[in-house]
C-alpha cells in the first residue's frame, strides 16, 4: 500500500478530531511492567468505564444485517482448545447499521463491518484456500445472505446518508467500491464510482502504520495494493478510544492487529461489545461451553477466554483485549451464562463441522427504543 496518509506522520494534535477521547481507556502505552500489568490495567479501566458509558444513553436503533456464511479453520477460530475433527467451522460475517440523533437534529448512520463480501474473496488467505477446494465443496459450505447495499435498500436507507463506515480492524477489505478511487481501476472494469458518497472510514491510526509497510506475517489477511488508489481524505484516523455518540463507543483492543478496535453499544438490554477477538459468546466464558474440548482446556491451562487467533501479532495482548470486553459488556438476557460480546463473525452450526456447534449464539443483537424520531 502507497497510501501516503497526511495524518500518518503528523502530530495527534493536528488529527481531525471526532467524539469524545474515553480518558478511563486511554494510556495503555504507558501501563508499567508486561503484559499481566496490562491485564489488570485491562480489567480495572473497563469496570471503570461500564458506569461512565451507560450515563450517555442509547442510539436510536441498531439493526443486524447478515451478509455471509463461509468456513474459517478451527485451529484459528478456536485457537487450541477445540478438539473437533473437523478442520474447519462455519462462520457467519454480519454487518451493524446504527443510527442515532445528533444534539442539532441531524440523524447519523455508522455501518459496522460493511464487508464488501465479493472483493474480499481476494484477499491471499481466502485465495489460496479457495484454490484447494473444488467449486462444489464450497457450493455446500458458502452461503450468501444478502450484500450491504441490498441490506440497505431493504432498510430503506439511502447510501448518501451514510456518515461512518467502521471495521473493526482492515483484515480482508477492499473499500474501493464504496469509497471510490482517484483513478479508473483495471480489475474493477475502469471507473469506479462510489456506493457511499460521504461516508468516512473511522479507523485507528495504528493500522493506517502498520498498512502502509506490513509484515510478513500480516500479508495474507491483507489487499493493501486496493488502497493505492483511494482518497486518504475518506479516512478519519483516531488514537485510542473515543464516545462517538449517546450508547456507541469505539475502544482500542489492541493485539489480532495494533490498531484494532472494538464496537461498544449501549442499548435497551445493555452493553454490547462487537469485534472479531473471539468467534463465540462462549469463548469468554469457556467453563460453559459444550463444544468438545473448550471448557477442559480452559481449565487446564487456566485461560478465561478462547482467542480468534488467525493472526498471532501479539497474543497476549489480544488476549488481554477480550478481557476488557469481557469486562465491559453485560450478561446476556436468553442465558445468564454468556455474555453480550457479539462475534461480528459468529461461530454457526454446520452439518459438514461435527464437534463445532455453538452451546449458545446471539445471532442479532437486540434494542428496543420506545421513541425513535422521525
Ligand atoms: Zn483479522
Amino acid at each position: 500500500m502507497t497510501l501516503k496518509h497526511p495524518w500518518l506522520t503528523t502530530d495527534a494534535a493536528d488529527m481531525p478530531t471526532i467524539g469524545t477521547p474515553i480518558d478511563t481507556l486511554g494510556g495503555l502505552g504507558d501501563v508499567p511492567g508486561g503484559f499481566g500489568a496490562r491485564l489488570s490495567w485491562a480489567r480495572r479501566r473497563a469496570a471503570a468505564f461500564r458506569p461512565e458509558f451507560a450515563s450517555t444513553g442509547t442510539p436510536d436503533s441498531v439493526t443486524t444485517c447478515d451478509l455471509v456464511t463461509l468456513p474459517y479453520p478451527t485451529r484459528m477460530g478456536l485457537f487450541r482448545a477445540s478438539r473437533a475433527i473437523a478442520p474447519f467451522v462455519a462462520i457467519t460475517n454480519r454487518m451493524l447499521v446504527i443510527r442515532w440523533t445528533e444534539t442539532d437534529g441531524r440523524r447519523r448512520t455508522l455501518l459496522f463491518e460493511p464487508s464488501d463480501v465479493e472483493l474480499g474473496r481476494n484477499t491471499p488467505y481466502f485465495a489460496a484456500l479457495a484454490r484447494k477446494f473444488p467449486a462444489f465443496v464450497q457450493s455446500i459450505t458458502v452461503r450468501e445472505h444478502g450484500d450491504v447495499p441490498g441490506h440497505l435498500r431493504r432498510l430503506g436507507i439511502d447510501p448518501a446518508d451514510v456518515d461512518y463506515l467502521l471495521f473493526d480492524h482492515l483484515h480482508t477489505q477492499d473499500l474501493r467500491r464504496w469509497i471510490g478511487v482517484t483513478k479508473p481501476q483495471a480489475d474493477l472494469g475502469g471507473e469506479v464510482e462510489a456506493v457511499f458518497p460521504h461516508a468516512k472510514v473511522i479507523v485507528q491510526r495504528d493500522e493506517l502504520v502498520a498498512m502502509a509497510d506490513l509484515h510478513p506475517l500480516q500479508r495474507p489477511w491483507y489487499q493493501p495494493g486496493t488502497f493505492d488508489d483511494v482518497d486518504p481524505g475518506r479516512f478519519l484516523p483516531i488514537d485510542g478510544s473515543v464516545v462517538l455518540a449517546p450508547g456507541v463507543a469505539i475502544v482500542a483492543t489492541p493485539g489480532h492487529v495494533m490498531g484494532n478496535q472494538t464496537l461498544v453499544l449501549n442499548t435497551s438490554t445493555g452493553i454490547w461489545a462487537s469485534s472479531e477477538n473471539a468467534i463465540a459468546a462462549e469463548c469468554l466464558t469457556p467453563q460453559h461451553s459444550r463444544m468438545p474440548g473448550i471448557a477442559k482446556w480452559s481449565r487446564a491451562w487456566e485461560q478465561e477466554i478462547v482467542l480468534n487467533a488467525n493472526t498471532l501479532e501479539t497474543t497476549a495482548g489480544q488476549y488481554n483485549s477480550i478481557v476488557l470486553e469481557k469486562t465491559l459488556v453485560d450478561v446476556s438476557q436468553q442465558d445468564s451464562r454468556f455474555l453480550q460480546f457479539f462475534p461480528s463473525s459468529e461461530l454457526t452450526p454446520m452439518w459438514t463441522n461435527p464437534g463445532t456447534s455453538p452451546t449458545f449464539t446471539h445471532g442479532h443483537i437486540t434494542h428496543q427504543t420506545t421513541t425513535v424520531p422521525a
